[in-house]
């Protein structure tokens, strides 16, 4: 299951890419930029902005599920069974479905058709999230596919996947961006809600394995952007043989995707870091030798 594809890419990889964006993820980063992406489940988007209260949607859901409540739409999604109705019914746009099945083919003919893109850039496909280990079976497989048309191929993950299972994706996976979020695994745990032991152990094998690697660091203020932890990231990461790293300073873009999915945003007291003190800290990175890019 996906929930986009976004083609002319110039990020989360080299060149001009196409991300393929899967849905479901294990994590829950509080940041999390792309909160559709974490339910393996379709989920109804509304968009407040767009909505011009025709009651289309009201009239057209099967089980009630859309009211107005105090001159707004409120979507009970208890009762919705993602039918569609209503976002076919919905002449503005302001409901959406995120989550669609789709087959290796059907990706692989979108992704065919920017080849000359690729070519032309060193670009290729990156598979994103979500998190892409997450069904395993399928990105192995789209990866595979790919790699059988020649393309480039990188993975944006976070590592926590089983080896085994693991294993056949990056056998034909050319780059891995892996994102390493905190060091200390008590707070890993109690902030995103897994331990980190798994995605270190699997970041010391992909590097063993002669993978190009590079390591991908949130920057969220207050949550994992103490000296502390990056010091302990940075000799991790150079430890291991990582050669380079990437920062990527918080940022708000995902917030209003939180209201969209009747979700709250914990972070709305969070503000983004400023351009001093990532340089700041990519001076840590720079100390143990790591190439440090801030962005990706
Ligand atoms: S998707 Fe179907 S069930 Fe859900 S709110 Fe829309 S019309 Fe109702
Ligand atoms: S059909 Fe669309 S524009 Fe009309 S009330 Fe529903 S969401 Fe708003």
């Amino acid at each position: 299951m996906i929930f986009d594809i976004q083609r002319y890419s110039i990020h989360d990889g080299p060149g001009i890419r196409t991300i393929v964006f899967l849905k479901g993820c294990p994590l829950r980063c509080p940041w999390c930029a792309n909160p559709e992406s974490q339910k393996m489940v379709p989920e109804i988007m509304y968009s407040e902005i767009k909505c011009v209260l025709c009651q289309r949607c009201v009239n057209a859901c099967p089980v009630n599920a859309i009211k107005v409540i105090n001159g707004k739409i409120h979507i009970d999604r208890e009762l919705c069974n993602v039918c569609g109705l209503c976002w076919e019914a919905c002449l503005n746009e302001a409901l959406k479905v995120a989550g669609k099945e789709v087959t290796v083919k059907e990706v692989l003919s979108i992704v065919e058709k920017d080849r000359i893109f690729y070519e032309r850039s060193g670009g290729g496909v990156t598979l994103s999230g979500g998190e892409p280990l997450m069904q395993a079976e399928f990105s192995a497989a789209l990866l595979a596919a790919c790699k059988k048309k020649g393309l480039n191929t990188a993975i944006e993950t976070s590592g926590y996947q089983k080896w085994e299972l693991f294993l056949p994706i990056l056998e034909n996976t050319d780059l891995v961006l892996l994102d390493i979020k905190m060091m200390n695994t008590d707070l890993h745990r109690k902030i995103i809600g897994v331990p980190n032991n798994l995605i270190l152990d699997n970041a010391r094998k992909i590097v063993e394995l002669g993978k190009d690697i590079i390591v991908r660091i949130p920057i969220i203020p207050g949550y994992n952007d103490s000296i502390e932890n990056l010091r302990n990231t940075a000799e991790f990461a150079a430890n291991i043989g990582i050669k380079e790293v990437h920062l990527l300073p918080y940022h708000r873009l995902g917030e209003s995707k939180y209201n969209q999915l009747g979700r709250i945003y914990n972070l709305k007291d969070v503000n983004v870091p400023s351009t001093n003190y990532i340089e700041s800290l990519t001076q840590i990175f720079i100390k143990n030798n790591l190439k440090t890019q801030v962005g990706g």
